[in-house]
């Protein structure tokens, strides 16, 4: 039951075709299956079988390298529903598409003919790794570190945390300090593209010096793996320095950090799907349950928190296309996609637990989704940037913007 607020549409032909498309298989594949594989954190394999095919791996790849050539906005249509479907699923596509961004910003020609192809197809899948055990809001502070030798080849070596799809991927964009005495500590950061094994825990051969131990706990988002790799001797050769093996030493810091601008509009995008599923299920659950005679959503302390909901997501999702179009329009759009992710993700923690409230104990129960909803919503407060250090971004770009 998706909730239509408007007949109103701001979407092109295109994008009202493809979120309809996706939306139908959130209800018939997703929806019905999510229960399970949470249930047992297994990967949702069939599922990501039928997104390779509908082409979802390739959305924002341009159509010379076999993929959709959509922008940003649709992309976040897209992360939308899949969200309002299971978050862990836009998990899957996410540091792909982070990757994908890096490649088609910074890339050369070699790196984008080389992996944006199979990544179009979801053939390879893309991870994206700053953080480390130690190190994750400030990430100028990362230990990892590489060495380029006599040969040109550079040593990888450290240990990276928290990594999305880190067994699964084939390729992982990982940060690393190249120049520790760099001063500003950013200027000495190098962005490598590091190829693997999906799915094997010790790479050998060309992969050797990475491995991935087993995939940490997690209170939520099941399904897709998130795991620390660490390096340890392993060789890159200077081709797959992202941007080149001259151009690219030094560059990393900023090249993740416009990658982030992206995936924190994605990030959003996931906060808005999240917090439209529990306005759908307070719906439904507040016109089926009685209480004192009547429907509880005849309360009219029911009724507010339904309109809250809904404004609040309705916000939300303005917000989040607004920093959408102003990346596609080639501006810089920090301090929005900073507002987006802040708003968007605090609305979906609050929605989700408004929804909770409602179903009463029965929301406590593992029988109903939205106990699942309560506990994936609370990661979007924190992953690419937590609300605190959105709010410093926020602060920082107003300051700078209105400068007297
Ligand atoms: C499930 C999951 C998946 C993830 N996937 C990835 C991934 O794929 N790749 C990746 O690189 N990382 C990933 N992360 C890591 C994530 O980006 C970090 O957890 C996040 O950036 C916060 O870093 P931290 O956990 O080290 O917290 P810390 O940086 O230690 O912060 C702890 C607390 O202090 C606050 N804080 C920190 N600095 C300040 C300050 N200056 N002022 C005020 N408050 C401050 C924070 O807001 C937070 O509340 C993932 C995390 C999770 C949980």
């Amino acid at each position: 039951m998706a909730v239509e607020t408007a007949a109103y549409t701001e979407q092109t032909d295109v994008q009202r075709d493809i979120t309809e498309m996706v939306r139908q298989f959130v209800d018939e594949q997703i929806i019905p299956n999510a229960e399970h594989y949470d249930h047992e954190d297994s990967f949702p394999e069939p599922i990501v079988e039928q997104m390779k095919e509908l082409g979802l791996f390739g959305v924002t790849i341009p159509e010379e390298y076999g993929g959709m050539g959509l922008d940003l906005t649709t992309y976040a249509m897209i992360v939308e529903e899949l969200s309002r479907g299971w978050i862990s699923i836009s998990g899957v596509v996410n540091t792909h598409f982070i990757g994908s961004y890096l490649l088609m910003k910074f890339g050369t020609d070699e790196q984008k003919s080389h992996f944006l192809p199979k990544m179009a197809t979801g053939e390879i899948r893309a991870a994206f790794s700053l953080s480390e055990p130690e190190v994750g809001s400030d990430v100028q502070g990362i230990k990892s570190s590489a060495r380029q030798g006599e040969d040109g080849s550079w040593e990888l070596n450290g240990q990276k945390m928290w990594v999305t799809n880190g067994l699964g991927s084939s390729v992982v964009f990982v940060l690393m300090k190249t120049d520790p005495k760099a001063e500003p500590a950013y200027k000495g950061m190098t962005c490598f593209i590091t190829e693997k094994e999906p799915w094997k825990e010790v790479n050998e051969g060309d992969y050797a010096g990475l491995t991935v131990p087993p995939k940490i706990k997690k209170m939520g988002y099941k399904g897709v793996e998130s795991t620390e790799l660490v390096y340890d001797g392993y060789r890159c050769p200077p081709e797959r320095v992202l941007g080149g093996g001259e151009e690219g030493v030094g560059q990393g810091f900023v090249q993740m950090m416009d990658a982030l601008e992206v995936g924190r509009v994605n990030v959003a995008a996931r906060g808005v799907g999240i917090a439209q599923r529990a306005l759908e299920l307070a719906l439904r659950y507040s016109q089926e349950r009685k209480t004192f005679g009547k429907p509880i959503a005849a309360h009219q302390a029911i009724q507010f928190k339904l309109a809250d909901m809904a404004t609040k997501i309705e916000a939300a999702r303005l917000v989040t296309r607004k920093a959408a179009r102003l990346k596609d329009a080639g501006e810089r759009s920090d301090l929005e996609a900073g507002m987006a992710k802040l708003l968007a993700s605090e609305t979906g923690k609050e929605c989700v637990e408004e929804c909770f409230r409602i179903h009463g104990g029965y929301g406590y129960s593992k029988e109903y989704e939205i106990e699942r909803l309560y506990r994936d919503a609370p990661l979007l407060l924190i992953g690419e940037g937590t609300s605190e250090i959105q709010r410093m971004v926020i602060g920082k770009k107003l300051l700078q913007r209105h400068k007297i």
